[in-house]
This record gives structure tokens, C-alpha cells and sequence, in this order.
């Protein structure tokens, strides 16, 4: 009984093919992508590129390099938020980007918080089986507005599963050794990562790292790396640096970059950090050889 339905559904499609050819007429892009996409941070636009590549337009509101914590609205990004086909954000990291989607709710919006089961913190992309959970809600969501595209999608959405699936587990592999290891960070970013392969992490300026730690957390820093014989102090090449070089300093650590995949440059992306990330990790953590 399902051939009808499908029937119409592909008759409605072509209508709206057809619909969306006279007014694109005027002003005719010719791109392949007539799918507008816009995001509100890397891993966001990571997923939606691949999900959607060949039949969209992804729009990241935070240009390349760009801190997305920090994160400001101009009246015109405003606007290409309203403007969009299918807008995906992570609620709770950027108030700008809250407060527009509230007062112009978009017709398509997936929430990565709403099915990442986050809580609190917004950086859910550094457990690579939450990104998967993502890849399929935006591939649904597409779907809804591009019904034409729907197989397209449920593909492109299932590779990229399967290629973070086996970033999990090269982690999981990986990290074995370093059960319970503590992880001092100095932005606190890494707490689904460390939640997913046993580690403690002890963040130095937490998950907002525009907030200076007081000497109080400084403090209980130095105790924990002595305490716990950390070998490392992580910290990322952009921020927060001078606090993690002095903590490594008077402790007698060493320093190593990680990095929370937030400022991402065009020549850098998701699974290249993320195992930039993990050798850092298995060459910084105390682990058991
Ligand atoms: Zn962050």
C-alpha cells in the first residue's frame, strides 16, 4: 500500500520542483545546492555539509577561524537566519543566536542540544557517537524540506556515521590504557570526550574559556596535577594559554596542545583534529603502557 502515497509524494515534489524553477528564474543561481543551510559553529556546518553536499548551501554565521562562543549577530545575519530553508544550532552556546531564532522561529530548525542529551555543556562534537545522533536528525530534517533529496541524505548521513563510529573506536582503542587518567584542560570543553573513554577531566578556566579561573581553582589545579601525577597540562593554541604555560611551569609539567574544534580554519577539519587530539591524549595522559 506504500506505492500510491509515494506516488503523490513524488507529484508534489515535482510541483514544488516546478514551483521553486519559475521564481528561481529570475534570479537563478544555477548552483546544484538550492537547499539553504545555515549554522551557528564548525561541527555544526561539518555535519550539514556532509549530509547535504550536493543539494545545499551551508551558511556557518561564524567565519572560519572565528571564536564561537563569542559570537555576535549583525542585522544581515539576522536576516539569513529567517531566510533559511533549515537552520541548525546548538541552544545554550551562542545567546545572539537564541534570542534571533526566538523572536523569527525558522521553518526547519534542529537543536543539537535538544538530542544530544547535553547538560550544560555545549561541546557534545568531542564524542564523535553524539555527532552520529546528529548526522541523522539533520538528514531527517532535510528531508522534510527536499523530499526529493531523502535517499541522498539517509546515505550521506549513514557514511558519515559509519566514518565517526570508527573514529570511536580508534578513541576507545586508543585511550584503553589511560582509564581514569586525569585530564587537566584549561578550557573545559572536553567532558563528553572524557565521559566516553574514562577519563577525569579538571578543567582550569571552564567551558566558557573567556572566564578567568579565580586563585581559589588555580589552587586545586596545582593540588590535583601534584596529587594525581598528571604529566600534562592541555590547553588550546589559540586561548587561555598564559594560565596553562604558568600552572605546567610552577608544577613542573609539560604542555600540549588540544584542541576543542570550535576556531577552525579552512585548512583544518573535524576528523583531522580529532586525531590530532587523540595523539596528544595517548602521548600526554598518564597511561598505564
Ligand atoms: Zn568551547
Amino acid at each position: 500500500m506504500r506505492a500510491p502515497s509515494r506516488l503523490l509524494a513524488t507529484a508534489a515534489a515535482v510541483l514544488a520542483a516546478a514551483a521553486c524553477g519559475s521564481t528561481g528564474a529570475a534570479g537563478d543561481d544555477g548552483a546544484g545546492g538550492d537547499l539553504r543551510v545555515t549554522v551557528s559553529s564548525y561541527p555544526l556546518q561539518y555535519v550539514a555539509e556532509r549530509v547535504t553536499a550536493g543539494r545545499a548551501e551551508v551558511d556557518n554565521l561564524v567565519p572560519p577561524g572565528a571564536d564561537s562562543h563569542a559570537l555576535e549577530l549583525s542585522a544581515q545575519q539576522v536576516g539569513r537566519l529567517g531566510e533559511a530553508d533549515l537552520v541548525v544550532h546548538l541552544s545554550g552556546l551562542q545567546p545572539a543566536v537564541d534570542e534571533a531564532l526566538e523572536a523569527q522561529p525558522p521553518a526547519h530548525l534542529v537543536d543539537a542540544a535538544a538530542l544530544a542529551d547535553l547538560h550544560g555543556d555545549p561541546h557534545f562534537w568531542l564524542d564523535p557517537t553524539r555527532m552520529a545522533r546528529l548526522a541523522e536528525q539533520v538528514a531527517g530534517a532535510a528531508s522534510e524540506v527536499d523530499p526529493e533529496g531523502e535517499q541522498q541524505y539517509a546515505a550521506n548521513a549513514e557514511r558519515l556515521a559509519r566514518e565517526l563510529t570508527e573514529l570511536d573506536r580508534e578513541y576507545a582503542t586508543a585511550l584503553a590504557p589511560c582509564a581514569d587518567a586525569t585530564l587537566v584542560t584549561a578550557h573545559e570543553a572536553f567532558g563528553y570526550l572524557a565521559q566516553r573513554y574514562h577519563l577525569q577531566q579538571v578543567g582550569i578556566n571552564g567551558i566558557d574559556p573567556h572566564v578567568e579561573p579565580s586563585p581559589a581553582r588555580l589552587r586545586d589545579v596545582v593540588d590535583t596535577v601534584r596529587g594525581r601525577d598528571v604529566r600534562t597540562v592541555f590547553f588550546e593554541a589559540t586561548t587561555s594559554a598564559a594560565v596553562a604555560e604558568t600552572l605546567a611551569q610552577d608544577t613542573g609539567v609539560r604542555t600540549s596542545v588540544l584542541h576543542p574544534v570550535e576556531r577552525v580554519t579552512r585548512e583544518q577539519d573535524y576528523p583531522g583534529l580529532m586525531r590530532e587530539n587523540l595523539t596528544a591524549l595517548t602521548e600526554g595522559l598518564n597511561c598505564r603502557s
